[in-house]
């Protein structure tokens, strides 16, 4: 009884315009909600495909529905689930990916889990809703899913997530498939950060074009996407957007054309310049050593540091003066803490890198080291510094991650560029290709295109990537470099389905910051919710931040105006009530939100760790 109350209540409640719902195919409704949410009406009934923020129940009454039998997700992210939690109170069954059902049923376990630092698991996980949810079915691809007189077919399309699932249906009229956000509008798809699985590699892309030829097979008239526009007869598109993937998925499979250094322990290069090379990992650290016994470092990390004794002896140092650092990832930075209390070494980045370094746990970024250091000297772009005799220039060089700097030595007779992680070296007769990696804040405008550019104007001899040996820096060398660059971008910029192709790559366009904060029951959090846009125009962003129950938040809600590609920030406060029994859990603070009025959901998370 009380069900049926609370389900009448919202089917009664005021309803919008009657275009807010449009058959998009036969007895087949598109509500716009922070995705699309489909119904498939029949004999006042419906199930829907995603539910989003739940609008649509609002609006159905206006098409004579009165019951709404089930949900069926496409896959797990919070701009498609986001108020599931609304289902069960109202009797409409909730059917999800039988293999995603962990993130709805268990998702406070995973939350628990969820590894944040050393990440190397691109999967976007973190857009899991904050709460578990009852699930009443799952469904598995190769399946059917047959209620209330309607038969739908269930196919496997993982790339967007791992599980993700599309269905087919025939209206009578023409056969439809929901394919969640496998693609968006005709040619593209929603974003590319989803289809990053693997830190290296290229398996979500591989994936994702697999389950684009599942689309080519079924051949369905119509295409229903979980953003963008319905297109008709994708069969007609997806060939072109295969080629471009195709060309993304070349660039991202580098380790293919990459010639793998040997483990050789400390190994001399020149007479000033050392590296370790560990046996148990591709180790990073280059050492430049003076003639007075003086040593200077390009990175370092927490295994290499058990060499530099053996490393000392064998160069002759006596003192580490500075470690200057190429960019945040734990295998470069992990070591730091060792050289400044051991040797009291200093430690030198460039400005737009400080912030990462000293405080890793606010970011949430690929690769992060759990300890901060602090950066004793800022270095600004270009600078030089001579070190004991030797000739040092520092240049901000974008590309693997917006948080990288490039260092030029001349050392030995030669002029080597220091890369840290850009590139890698290429096989003889095979190009120079970036690493490109969106969760590591990667630019479309700047990253590898700006760093080639960068490249071909300081003409270095050798370009010296941190993981591999030197490669000899010929123009064509650093013109293939350019090049790729530049094919990949112009292959991600024709494909994704964003009012800007960046809005597709960086996931975190929307932060809250610090994104991992340790509390305890009592404690008040500070905040920053911070916005870059990318548009070419000025923009309005809207936040209602969500926090656990009995939690308080001030101010509840954000407004923020964004100057035309330029960066916003607004403070909040979270209050944690003592009476909060979270003891060696995390709980997941949430931004929902609206851009220029389009509801986006909750698409930015921050965690609370509590101690055990
Ligand atoms: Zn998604
Ligand atoms: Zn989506």
């Amino acid at each position: 009884m009380k069900r049926a109350l609370v389900f009448s209540a919202l089917l009664l409640a005021p309803s919008a315009p009657a275009q807010a719902l449009r058959e998009v195919a036969r007895g087949v409704y598109l509500f716009k909600d922070t995705c699309n949410v489909y119904a498939i009406v029949r004999d006042k009934r419906a199930v829907l495909i995603d539910f989003g923020s739940g609008g649509i129940l609002k609006e159905l009454p206006a098409l004579g529905v009165e019951k709404v039998a089930w949900v069926l997700q496409t896959h797990f992210h919070r701009d498609h689930t986001q108020e599931d939690a609304l289902l069960r109170a109202q009797g409409i069954r909730l059917a999800v990916p039988e293999s995603e059902r962990k993130y709805f049923e268990a998702v406070e376990n995973l939350w628990d889990e969820k590894r944040v630092f050393k990440l190397y698991d691109m999967r976007n996980e973190f857009l899991a809703l904050a709460r578990n949810v009852p699930v009443d079915r799952g469904l598995a691809p190769g399946t059917r899913f047959e209620e209330e007189g309607l038969r739908l077919e269930v196919l496997g399309t993982p790339g967007h997530t791992e599980g993700a699932l599309s269905f087919l249906f025939d209206t009578g009229r023409e056969r439809v498939l929901f394919c969640g956000d496998l693609a968006a509008s005709a040619g593209k798809i929603p974003t590319l950060h989803d289809l990053e699985w693997p830190y290296v590699g290229a398996r979500g892309i591989e994936a994702e074009m697999n389950s684009l030829k599942t689309v080519i097979r079924h051949a369905p008239d119509l295409l229903l996407p979980g953003h963008g526009a319905p297109s008709a007869k994708p069969a007609e598109w997806v060939p072109a957007l295969l080629v471009r993937l195709a060309t993304l998925y070349r660039i991202n499979d580098w380790p293919r054309t990459a010639e793998p250094r040997p483990r050789t322990g400390p190994f001399q290069i020149s007479k000033h310049l050392w590296q370790i090379r560990p046996p148990e990992i591709n180790g990073v650290a280059y050492i430049l050593v003076s003639d007075s016994g003086r040593a200077l470092l390009w990175d370092i990390n927490e295994i290499e540091t058990r060499y530099l004794e053996e490393m000392a002896r064998r160069a002759g140092f006596r003192g580490i003066d500075a470690v200057a650092v190429s960019h945040y990832h734990e295998d470069h930075v992990g070591g730091i803490g060792f050289v400044k209390e051991r040797y009291g070494a200093k430690l030198w980045a460039m400005s737009h890198m400080v912030d990462v370094i000293q405080n890793p746990a606010a970011y949430n970024l690929p690769c992060l080291w759990h300890e901060g250091f602090k950066v004793d000297r800022v270095l600004a772009d270009r600078e030089k510094i001579v070190w004991e005799g030797i000739p040092l220039q520092f240049f901000y060089l974008p590309g693997q991650t917006e948080y990288s700097e490039g260092m030029l030595a001349e050392v030995d007779g030669s002029r080597l560029l220091f890369t840290g992680d850009n590139v890698a070296k290429p096989l003889p007769g095979t190009p120079l290709v970036g690493h490109f990696v969106c969760r590591n804040f990667l630019k479309l405008d700047g990253g590898h295109v700006v760093a080639a550019r960068r490249l071909l104007e300081l003409r270095p001899d050798f370009v010296c990537p941190n993981h591999f040996g030197f490669t000899r820096a010929t123009p064509e060398v650093l013109e293939s470099y350019r090049a790729s660059s530049e094919e990949f971008v112009a292959a991600v910029r024709a494909i994704v389905d964003q009012p800007d192709p960046q809005l597709g790559v960086d996931n975190n366009w929307a932060s809250i910051y610090p994104y991992q904060a340790d509390a305890r029951p009592g404690d008040a959090l500070h905040y920053k919710l911070k916005v870059r846009n990318w548009l070419g125009a000025r923009s309005r962003v809207k936040a209602v931040l969500r926090v656990p129950e009995q939690w308080t938040v001030t101010p509840a809600t954000l407004d923020l105006d964004v100057n035309a590609r330029g960066e916003a920030e607004a403070p909040f406060s979270v209050e944690i009530p003592s009476t909060e029994n979270a003891r060696g859990r995390r709980r997941v603070l949430l931004g929902d939100l609206w851009r220029d009025g389009e509801h986006l959901g909750e698409v930015t998370e921050a965690l609370v760790n509590f101690a055990p």
